[in-house]
């Protein structure tokens, strides 16, 4: 299973399908990923291998310069076209996705049912994105903090919003989280190899770190929202 996250100036697709073409090795179910084109949030996913994703958008790949992709392990709910990742809130604002396990899902949602949210999967991850769209008021990285305060579990988690299309957000507990330093534009992914061919610098997220990406700049804060200082971790070795 992978996460694998692009924002930049080139088509987000091409590196999201390599990028987790080279997370492959992990082990998964589906796979899925989503871009934004400037207006709104366009999903592809699927159950089976990458090729069978591949084919469903050949020719009409999804367009756009920030993204995000997944392959999937199935922890709760089986594999299907509908519990493969990403997921997304149901007014199409925001798209997520997760590597681990959200322990306390189930109340999550029994609450989140009531306010009358709709879910389309039998995931556990399903609830997060509900959720930030629950806590959204027009600050981004304050509802993720607020998403976090509520979780329970183990997670990479990757949050994309069409309301701030110009920064994606990450953040990790008990499951591995690397952003790739580009020129113009950067990379997050679940482990290193699928970043290798891009750049060899990055930040290795520690538990607790939540990053704000945008193409030219990331911000690496707790979750209190207190700034830390990471080192560039340069790698030498060939994937
Ligand atoms: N628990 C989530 C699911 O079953 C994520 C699984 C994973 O790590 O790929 O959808």
């Amino acid at each position: 299973c992978g996460i694998v996250g692009y924002i930049g100036n080139k088509q987000a697709q091409s590196f999201l399908i390599d990028g987790l073409t080279k997370l492959e090795y992990r082990g998964y179910d589906s796979s899925g990923i989503a871009v934004f084109d400037g207006d709104k949030i366009n999903l592809e996913k699927c159950v089976g291998r990458l090729d069978a994703l591949k084919d469903k958008i050949k020719g009409h790949e999804p367009k756009g310069s920030i993204g995000i992709g997944h392959t999937r392990w199935a922890t709760h709910g089986g594999p299907s076209d509908l519990n493969a990742h990403p997921h997304m809130d149901c007014k199409g604002d925001f798209a997520i996705v997760h590597n681990g396990i959200i322990e306390n899902y189930m109340s999550l949602k029994e609450d989140l049912i009531e306010k009358g949210h709709k879910f389309l999967s039998e995931t556990d991850t399903e609830v997060v994105v509900h959720l930030l769209e629950d806590l959204y008021d027009g600050d981004f990285e304050g509802a993720v903090r607020e998403v976090l305060k509520r979780i329970e579990g183990s997670y990479s988690l990757l949050f994309m919003s069409r309301r701030d299309p110009d920064k994606l957000i990450c953040t990790k507990k008990d499951n591995p989280l690397v952003i790739g330093l580009g020129d113009g534009e950067n990379f997050i992914a679940s482990d290193i190899p699928a970043i290798i061919g891009y750049t060899r610098r990055n930040y290795i997220i520690n538990d607790g770190e939540m990053a704000v990406v945008k193409k030219d700049s990331i911000w690496i804060t707790n979750h209190e929202g207190i700034p830390v200082t990471k080192k560039v971790f340069e790698v030498n070795w060939n994937a």
